[in-house]
């Protein structure tokens, strides 16, 4: 076993592999397990990796995520790799789609925007134009949103 397998390993879990350098710190916060009480966490920053040049890898213990955490996950990792360990082995590998609308996972940044009125109760929708790049757009005013802000206005 490698010297970094014997760190990160975990019993039972999430592992996202695949992580744009860099970015696991974002993940976190996407996934709101930067704040509270939250699981035991192993991250790996800046791993050489075949496919992506560096990596981050990020290990979750004693949690498995669901598809709505996975939808946010897209957002900052559209190509990581999930998978659920249970009792040390990859259990389940769970793959990530990002979809075509976002809706009540992040708000728009526009502050004249509809949806900052709290007497107008929408449910914030944000459009996906295109993935690679990543553009987002607010489905009421069409304003297009600054994808390295967008941890920022998480709901
Ligand atoms: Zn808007």
């Amino acid at each position: 076993m490698s010297e970094m397998r014997r760190v990160t390993a975990i019993c039972n879990g999430t592992a996202i592999d695949h992580i744009p350098s860099g970015h696991a710190l974002q993940v976190l916060k996407m996934l709101r397990l930067d704040v509270g009480r939250s699981n035991p966490i192993s991250m790996v920053m800046n791993v050489p990796s075949g496919k992506m040049g560096r990596k981050d890898v990020l290990k979750i213990e004693d949690r498995e995520l669901n598809q709505e955490e996975l939808d946010r996950l897209a957002l900052i990792a559209p190509k990581a790799s999930v998978a659920i360990i249970r009792n040390y082995h990859v259990a389940e590998k769970r793959t990530i789609e990002l979809g075509t609308e976002l809706i009540n996972i992040v708000r728009c940044s526009f502050s004249n925007c509809i949806t900052q009125n709290p007497r107008e109760p929408l449910p914030h929708k944000l459009k996906i134009i295109s993935a690679e790049p990543m553009k987002i757009r607010c489905f009421y005013c069409g304003k297009n949103q600054n994808i390295d802000e967008i941890v920022d206005y998480i709901i």
